[in-house]
């Protein structure tokens, strides 16, 4: 059967516009389709809650857990797997059903709300049609735009809120904001207006999302401190652990224990280093390999296994397809899948037998030592140092070079303007973009290092965290410190990183490698003329931009 297939909600979207025929980060018509339905259906549950909400009633924090997945399993990179998507799509039925039969009367509310789903596979990909972005062709371009610029931050806030709430944290504004927007975003009475105040209260809802994420990931494993971390590989048996959950490489490291295996971080989750509760374990060894995009050729024959926590999925490569396994809301077909046990425990014993039986790498390398660990907490602790710095002079200004890496060619920008920042200025770093530059040496200023990782995407609070606290030093705004943001984004969470950035009221921000599609040039025009967002150009002009000097 063929489907219609549109998404255009990375950075890598097909031609800079939509991928139509298959994503180019894997994802089939069949499995894009099933997605556009789940968030249809993610809709309808939501204008029924939304009703429920007005009328003072709490919403069962099951139906928000299940929802705010929903949204993370159709987050770039993330799910793959067919049977997972059925499974969550008649779940889905059951919640709209409950929530139906409580809700009297619904007049405003939506038709994603009043649809059945069909029992049939074949019938939910015929109606998964009409869930389709561009099903419409007569709405209104800016509405569509921010629509989907809402939905991309709401995705990207999903991710946040399930790492917090696998740890038991959770904020209700947000869990009560996933059904206000989605619901807001099939209501045909809201104008252009209505949606760029919902778009800003996104990203409200970000900062409110990632200060919770803070809150759990510093309560739970402790403020993250420095910590050099061996990039290079040891001799063993060995388990790599991708992705960004915390509680998940925790449990991996409790059930390793003694029984000689090395584990290592891999892309996103190298800030865990820093974390005084993860980092006691001696056999977190170090991190293996580069960003995500590279994982295909790093794993290819592998000798130890490696599993995937959160995105960023690649098609596995049968060379090491036996070996990579997945939790929580990721799923490739085909591929081994470690849910939760009745107590909400993982049990990774078939991952750590296949780790010993493979035997792992049969030599040490030469270790090669970066540092992490500079999150709110201390990289404040030397506030004192870099306020008496700048004041001197002695340092001229900061730049938060951070967000998603990816394969463009393109991407060699954000090195390149990493090794141009001039030594008398700190880079600020965080999520993956950093593996275009981490491994090299910058040296130090001031007795600080002139490289700090701050952490991982959701770490942008802690970004915004520094940049508040020096503002007050310094009794200024952010705007007005000497301090620029150049932005790499890829997938939904540096979308939820952007908004959260825009609602603090961050103007000038450099973003690339290219703009995202899904929005339209009105919507655009709108945020170039509030914000004075900037499209990056080359790492020479934006650089001399930034320190206002002439282009060298
Ligand atoms: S997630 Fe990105 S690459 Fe995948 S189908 Fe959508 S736009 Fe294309």
């Amino acid at each position: 059967m063929d489907y219609p297939m549109f998404c255009y909600q990375c950075e890598q979207t097909a031609g800079g516009k939509g991928c139509t025929k298959v994503g180019v980060c894997g994802k089939t018509p069949e499995i894009a389709a099933l997605q556009d339905l789940l968030v249809y259906q993610a809709k309808g549950i939501s204008c029924y809650a939304k009703e429920l909400i007005k009328k003072g009633e709490k919403i069962n924090k099951e139906i928000v857990s299940f929802v705010e997945n929903s949204l993370f399993t159709t987050l770039t990179n993330v799910n793959f797997d067919r049977d997972a998507h059925e499974k969550m799509l008649r779940k889905s039925q059951e919640i709209k059903q409950d929530l139906r039969s409580k809700v009297s009367s619904c007049e405003d509310c939506c038709e994603q709300a009043a649809y059945n789903l069909s029992d049939t596979l074949d019938g939910m990909l015929e109606d998964a049609k009409k869930a389709g972005i561009m099903y419409d062709q007569t709405l209104d371009p800016d509405i569509r735009s921010l629509r989907q610029t809402i939905i991309y931050g709401l995705k990207g806030i999903s991710a946040y809120g399930h790492q917090a709430r696998e740890l038991g944290y959770y904020n209700d504004e947000v869990d009560e904001f996933y059904f206000k927007a989605l619901a807001a975003t099939c209501d045909d009475k809201l104008t252009v207006e209505d949606l760029i105040t919902l778009t800003l209260k996104t990203g409200d809802m970000s900062v409110a999302v990632m200060q919770k994420l803070d809150e759990a990931n510093t309560t739970v494993y402790k403020n993250p401190a420095p910590h050099k971390v061996n990039v290079h590989y040891k001799k063993g048996p060995f388990i790599i652990v991708s992705g960004h959950d915390l509680k998940d490489l925790e449990m991996i490291l409790k059930q390793t224990e003694g029984k000689g295996i090395n584990v290592y971080t891999h892309g996103e989750m190298i800030p865990c280093h820093g974390y005084p509760e993860l980092n006691k374990y001696p056999h977190l060894v170090g991190n293996f390999g580069g960003a995500w995009q590279d994982q295909q050729k790093e794993f290819d024959n592998i000798p130890g296994c490696i599993l995937m926590t959160t995105n960023c999925l690649m098609k596995p490569r049968d060379s090491y397809k036996d070996r990579i396994f997945t939790t929580s809301v990721v799923g490739w077909e085909g591929v081994k899948y470690i849910g939760k046990t009745e107590t909400g425990e993982k049990d990774f014993s078939e991952i750590i037998n296949k780790a010993l039986e493979l035997g792992g790498f049969e030599e040490d390398q030469e270790p090669k030592e970066i540092l992490v660990g500079f999150g709110h907490h201390a990289t404040l602790s030397n506030a004192p140092a870099i306020i008496d710095a700048v004041k001197s002079g002695k340092l001229r200004h900061f730049f938060l070079i951070g967000g998603c890496d990816g394969a463009r060619p393109g991407r060699n920008y954000y090195t390149n303007f990493a090794k141009k920042v001039p030594k008398d200025c700190i880079i600020l770093t965080l999520a993956c973009g950093k593996y275009r530059f981490n491994k090299l040496n910058f040296g130090e200023l001031e007795g600080l290092p002139r490289l700090l990782d701050v952490g991982q995407c959701n770490d942008a609070y802690s970004a915004v965290r520094i940049a508040l606290a020096l503002a007050d030093a310094f009794d200024t705004d952010v705007n007005c410190l000497p301090l620029s943001i150049i932005l790499s984004w890829y997938e939904q969470k540096a979308v939820a990183d952007l908004l959260a950035l825009l609602s603090l009221g961050v103007k000038g921000i450099y973003l690339g490698p290219s703009l995202p599609a899904f929005l339209s040039p009105n919507v655009l025009q709108y945020l170039v003329d509030t914000f004075d967002i900037k499209p990056i150009s080359t790492p020479e002009k934006d650089l001399a931009a930034c320190l206002e000097v002439p282009v060298k």
